[in-house]
């Protein structure tokens, strides 16, 4: 393949997808390429998954002005992209003098940062609202502005609304090398062929420091510092905390919390352990990782339901040698921009992020807003939600809505169908289950998981033997014949 391109978007996780996203508003030929079958298959698949308020970061860093930007532009972007997000406010709690003046310094630096709404509240007040708070809580920096979100959806979503704005979005399509000239950006290299173009957005994650050095720039390395999770079952602990609750932060960050998902889990973690440079994709959890978080979380929450627990993750943040999320454009090579360094509040900052970066280069072009933008993307069907009448209705006009596959989450194979066949459709079981929460309940897809690789066999026209869990190389199923999982 030899193709021609305005942009090049290296990474699809929600850095890259809001970056597309922003440039398919212009007349420009913009091009995403993610390694990956998957979009979000980096670290926005796996992080605490909240719209921080801003008030951590400090006061006149990139991190904290993207943060609070990114807050309130996730607003607007909810209704239109029909985003999950719950504006459910955020505490930062203390239990002691030392950590109540550590909040009168957080509540002083996000003032200065420009988070509204702050506030600290004494102990009883906090627990009036969050019940099964540690009597120990001495008082809590309240932040009304914090959310919770889904955000591998998210970064779906911002890509669907590109693709239909005549974005291409490539993937298993790994970035080998750049081709630079007279020091300015020539052609991304790819295991797909070439792409000519004269402007590259770096959005690799934990990678961003590999693919700058391609294009001749070394002025950063990415650190990986990972997270580590525990997911409980949503029946064994409904309501045990609304909002997300923070102890007092370290300067390896936020510090392991206590939180529940969109979707109605209570999660704990994350931990923050530095690894080697060459583990950058690491995200094996660990027995003393899991008694960390667990530990930790219960002097916030003490009736953590441990034994009620699903499954155990871990992400991997980028930590940037600068210190900040390093934006804008690259000092050494003519036509690079950087988005890297975006650890948390990436989540956050990415429609800000996405914003400067894409101001800079439609500046540069002088490229035209597109007339017949597109707002919004297909609405997805969700069966369990629908009233009788709805359901029935839904059924009578396509039989795949009537028959359930993932039992636990009363998922429909008209909606996994619909996830396949989306703008950026499912190629994976994993995919399968982040568009749709077959296979999120309390069994993880041991019911539902063979029926899903079928559907996707069926629906991609391929041997089930090639169907993946996840990543390029995750085969569900081992081949006899070829002594391998999938293609040998
Ligand atoms: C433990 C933890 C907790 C966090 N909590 C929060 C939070 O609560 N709120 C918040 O705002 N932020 C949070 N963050 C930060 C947030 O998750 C990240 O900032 C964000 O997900 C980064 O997105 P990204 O797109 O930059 O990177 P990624 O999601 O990692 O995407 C990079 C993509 O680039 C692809 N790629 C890499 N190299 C290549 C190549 N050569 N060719 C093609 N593709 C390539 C990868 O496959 C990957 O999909 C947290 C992070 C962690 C780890």
């Amino acid at each position: 393949m030899t193709k021609q391109a305005d942009v090049v978007v290296i990474g699809g996780g929600i850095t890259g997808a809001a970056i597309l996203y922003e440039l398919a508003k212009y007349n420009l030929r913009a091009v995403l390429v993610e390694q990956e079958p998957e979009l979000a298959a980096g670290t926005t698949k796996a992080n605490s998954a909240i719209l921080h308020a801003g008030f951590d970061a400090p006061t006149g860093s990139m991190k904290a002005r993207m943060n609070v930007e990114g807050n309130a532009m996730y607003h607007e972007l909810k209704d239109e992209l029909d985003l999950e997000i719950e504006w459910t406010g955020s505490f930062v709690a203390a239990v002691d003098d030392e950590e109540m003046s550590v909040l009168q310094e957080l509540l002083e630096r996000g003032q200065a940062n420009g988070v509204p709404g702050l506030e600290i509240w004494d102990g009883d007040k906090v627990r009036e609202k969050e019940p099964n708070l540690s009597k120990d809580i001495k008082g809590a920096l309240w932040a009304p502005t914090a959310g919770i979100c889904w955000p591998f959806g998210m970064a779906l979503a911002f890509a669907e609304n590109a693709v239909i704005n005549g974005a291409e979005v490539l993937r298993e399509c790994q970035v080998t090398g750049i081709t630079v000239e007279n020091g300015a950006v020539k052609a991304v290299e790819t295991d797909q062929g070439t792409i000519e173009t004269k402007y590259v957005i770096n959005a690799a994650g934990v990678h961003a420091d590999d693919v700058s050095r391609m294009a001749g720039d070394d002025s950063f390395t990415i650190t990986p510092r990972r997270g580590e999770y525990i997911l409980f079952d949503k029946t064994a602990q409904k309501d045990l905390v609304y909002s997300p609750i923070f102890p007092t932060p370290t300067k390896m960050g936020k510090g392991i919390l206590v939180c529940a998902t969109t979707h109605g889990n209570v999660f704990v973690g994350p931990n923050a352990h530095d690894l080697d440079g060459s583990e950058k994709d690491d995200t094996a959890v660990t027995i003393p990782g899991m008694n960390e978080i667990l530990e930790k979380a219960r002097k916030l929450v003490p009736n953590i339901p441990a034994g009620a627990a699903i499954t155990e993750f871990a992400g991997v943040r980028a930590v940037s040698s600068t210190g900040d999320f390093i934006i804008g454009h690259s000092e050494k090579t003519k036509g690079l921009f950087q988005a890297a360094g975006i650890q948390s509040p990436g989540l956050t900052s990415a429609p800000a992020i996405a914003k400067a970066i894409v101001g800079e280069i439609v500046a540069e072009t002088g490229a035209a807003q597109k007339e017949d933008y597109k707002k919004g993307r297909p609405a997805q069907p969700c069966f369990r939600t629908l009233s009788d009448d709805d359901k029935k209705a839904l059924i009578a006009k396509d039989a795949a809505y009537g028959r359930v596959i993932c039992r636990c989450e009363t998922i429909t194979e008209g909606e996994i169908i619909d996830a396949i066949r989306r703008p950026v459709g499912a190629r994976t079981v994993d995919g399968v289950k982040r568009r749709t929460r077959a296979g999120m309940g309390r069994c993880q897809g041991g019911f539902c998981g063979p029926r899903v690789t079928q559907i996707l066999a069926r629906e991609l026209n391929i041997p089930v033997t090639e169907v993946r869990k996840e990543m390029r190389k995750s085969y569900m199923f081992y081949d006899k014949e070829t002594q391998s999982g999938g293609k040998a």
